[in-house]
């Protein structure tokens, strides 16, 4: 151990007597210099005698203050002037695996660093990390993992939690496990960072935490909502008046009206149909947009958007345009939409960037460089721009005023759930990013009365999210009962949902009767999707058919990619059929119809494909572009084989396919009786069910299946299933999974 310290205090040394080199050199000084210009500065001192002296500290400031690329960097750089650098092991989590990049990047760039030498970051299936590294920058998900294989997080100095004014599930769930890991590892310092200021929160979880805020300065930003932009752009809005004071429930209503207009070929001002699009866009939950299905959902608002950025780069004064939409997908329709447009796409004037989760690092370094004189830089971001990352020379911010409320350890990129309402706090944030370098203007794209009904705060993904991958990961990280250990978190779920979760899991035999981890219950924990979906995999690779499998899969995890145009519902409707044959699967129909695609982009005739069968091009990618992440994991933890490259050897065994399915599913599950006229459906906890009229089992005369599975079921004023797969006893039986515990009635 004398030699050990003997290295130690050598390599401590060295990293002292190198970043004095680099704060010395001309480029170093610069560096220095615009460092020490941001607000984070001023409290240098005061924020590293908190953190020495308290084991605990919340740390909250303005997003752009410097927390993030700052804080971190004052602890590792006092560790190494106090030539302890060497010991010193400083993690800071991000939500987003994008911010852990950039972030590390930028980090590492300001100490004159290559990434991976005292800073490095590491992502899931990613990462950039030496032996020398100090600070490291990752995941939430990522330190939960370690977590798991390292309960006491030995050798680690520092833990900074950022972004938790977000309240993620990972998040919360970090906080409780490092709640009770304190008290074991005295040593250890913990920095909850937050862009908001209800730090008081966080503080009084940790028995009274010192708080510290770090004062920021913004410019003004003028507020434009949708009423406002209507005018600017020059629609006329003598329509949209009509529905000035109306809240959201109201639009509804006028959307119907809308429709029915339509269908009555009455004549609709663009204006009307403009704002209704938008509306759907941002408003709809699941069941109004499959009601209101007649508005495409790939189009919907960007015309608005589109206006509104010809307006900014025709004349308005320099300055960055950054526009938050939900989610890739939006992203990259809007991006071709505008790329094909004369003025927004021509690259000597603007220049068109996106900005998600897996695009190369390469392109996402332009996002924070100065465009070429006399462009215009236009960033399309999600959420993630709203904190996470600041791009330095936004003056003008159009807000959708939407966000996908996705779990953030879940596959990135898999929009399990639909976009809804942001809180007034997240319109706030996205505001302010226009107002940072100088005076800015904010596009919201809704009405002042949408605004005015916004929730203060988002709701804790904790308390919005089924449970079930959390009591998994509760189960797999031995944490105790699953119970009692939630009712320790910041805000505790419902009881009632913690409950349901828990006999979920008990059902489809991830948990025994005791609450112990099955061996499918430690497989399915390994996996970061929900629990059924990871349940058809490891069937799938079990029973050989893991090639379809994934397509199921992966097709339930982005979206439909069959479209039902309201002008064209029936030849729709008989395209998706076809797919269907005689197998009473909407499952099975998606299979098909992606192997169909697959089988035409070889031949690149997919475009013509998707034309002639109503799919989506830009969902069929999105799956194909899952599938293979989801392989990539199956062999990461080692339920394929490693040498897996040619699937042909997967069954295509349509009975096969139909059973694992149902394992996946159950206890989603619907018994069918076929009567003269019509066929009953009924599920054990509804009664009564109806089929969405998008499913190839609607409309049928009969179902020759006793039961269906299904993947979801949405209330509007009846239950509806979305799509279904007919199973017939035996297999329910076999692979129903707990079918006692279920309390389904096999008689
Ligand atoms: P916070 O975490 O408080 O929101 P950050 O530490 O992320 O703030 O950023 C502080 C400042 O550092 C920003 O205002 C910006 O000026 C600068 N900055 C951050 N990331 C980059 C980057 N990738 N390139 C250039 N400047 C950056
Ligand atoms: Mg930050």
């Amino acid at each position: 151990s004398v030699v050990m310290e003997r290295i130690l205090r050598r390599r401590s040394l060295q990293l002292r007597n190198k970043q004095q080199e680099w704060q010395e050199s001309p480029e170093g000084k610069k560096m220095l210099e615009f460092r020490r210009s941001l607000p984070a500065y001023k409290e240098r001192d005061a924020l590293l005698n908190a953190i020495s002296q308290n084991q605990v500290v919340v740390v909250s400031g303005e997003t752009g203050c410097g927390k993030t690329t700052q804080l971190p960097q004052y602890i590792l750089e006092s560790e190494i002037e106090a030539a302890h650098g060497a010991s010193c092991n400083i993690i800071c989590t991000q939500p987003r695996r994008i911010s852990a990049m950039a972030v590390s990047e930028r980090v590492a760039a300001e100490r004159g660093e290559k990434l991976g030498e005292s800073v490095g970051y590491k992502v899931r299936l990613e990462g950039m990390k030496g032996r020398n590294t100090r600070l490291l920058f990752c995941t939430t998900g990522i330190l939960l993992r370690r977590l798991l294989v390292d309960r006491d997080l030995r050798g680690v100095s520092h833990v900074i939690v950022d972004e938790i004014h977000e309240r993620g599930m990972n998040e919360d769930f970090l906080l409780i496990v490092l709640k009770d890991l304190l008290p074991r590892r005295p040593e250890l310092r913990l920095i909850l960072m937050s862009a908001t200021l209800n730090a008081e929160l966080f503080s009084s979880y940790y028995g009274g935490a010192p708080t510290i805020h770090i004062p920021g300065f913004t410019y003004p930003v003028r507020s434009h909502f949708l009423e406002n932009i209507l005018e600017m752009t020059g629609y006329r809005l003598t329509p949209y008046n009509q529905i000035d004071d109306y809240g959201q429930e109201k639009m509804w209503k006028m959307q119907k009206q809308a429709q029915y207009l339509k269908k009555k070929k009455s004549q609709l001002t663009s204006a009307v149909e403009d704002v209704l699009e938008i509306a759907d866009f941002r408003g709809c939950s699941l069941r109004t947009r499959q009601s209101l299905s007649c508005w495409n959902p790939d189009s919907i608002g960007f015309n608005v958007i589109e206006h509104i950025l010809c307006l900014i780069v025709k004349k308005e004064r320099p300055g960055a345009v950054l526009v938050f939409m939900t989610g890739w997908d939006d992203i990259n329709s809007l991006k071709d939409q505008l790329q094909a447009h004369p003025l927004l796409g021509d690259p000597s004037k603007v220049l068109l960037l996106a900005c998600h989760g897996s695009m190369p690092s390469s392109e996402q370094r332009l996002i924070f460089e100065k465009p070429e004189d006399g462009v215009r830089k236009i960033v399309l971001a999600t959420n993630m721009a709203e904190t996470s990352i600041t791009i330095n020379d936004v003056v003008f911010v159009v807000d959708c005023g939407k966000a996908k409320e996705t779990s953030y350890d879940a596959l990135n990129n898999t929009p399990c759930l639909l976009p809804s309402w942001i809180s007034k706090a997240a319109a706030r944030q996205r505001r302010g990013r226009a107002g940072r370098v100088q005076p800015g203007e904010c596009y919201h794209l809704y009405p002042k009365c949408v605004y005015d009904t916004f929730a203060d705060y988002q709701l804790p993904e904790l308390l919005r999210t089924p449970l079930q991958s959390l009591c998994l990961q509760i189960k797999s990280l031995e944490l105790g009962g699953i119970t009692e250990f939630l009712s320790r978190a910041l805000q505790p779920p419902e009881l009632l949902s913690v409950q349901n979760a828990v006999e979920y899991l008990k059902i489809i035999g991830a948990l025994d009767e005791n609450e112990n981890l099955t061996v499918l219950g430690h497989n399915l924990s390994m996996l970061p999707v929900e629990p059924k979906l990871g349940k058809m995999l490891i069937l799938g690779a079990i029973f050989s058919c893991l090639d379809p499998i994934t397509t199921v899969v992966a097709g339930l995890s982005v979206r439909d990619p069959f479209l039902m145009p309201f002008d064209k519902k029936d030849l729709a409707e008989s395209a998706k059929a076809q797919f269907s044959g005689q197998e009473y699967s909407d499952h099975i129909a998606l299979i098909r119809a992606y192997e169909g695609w697959k089988e035409a982009e070889r031949e690149q005739s997919g475009y013509e494909y998707c034309w002639k069968n109503f799919l989506s091009a830009q969902t069929l990618k999105a799956i194909d572009s899952l599938r293979k992440q989801f392989f990539y994991l199956l062999k990461a933890t080692g339920l394929v084989d490693q040498n897996i490259e040619n699937c042909n050897k997967w069954s295509h065994d349509e009975h096969l396919i139909q059973a694992v399915i149902c394992a996946g599913l159950f206890p989603g599950i619907c018994s069918v009786v076929n009567k003269e006229k019509s066929i009953a459906l009924k599920t054990m906890e509804d009664g009564q069910v109806l089929l969405h009229l998008n499913s190839v089992n609607a409309g049928v005369p009969k179902i020759p299946y006793p039961w269906l599975v299904f993947n979801e079921k949405v209330k509007v004023n009846a239950v509806f299933l979305r799509d279904s797969t007919g199973v017939s006893d035996s297999v329910l039986l076999l692979f129903g999974g707990n079918i006692s515990r279920s309390g389904l009635d096999l008689c």
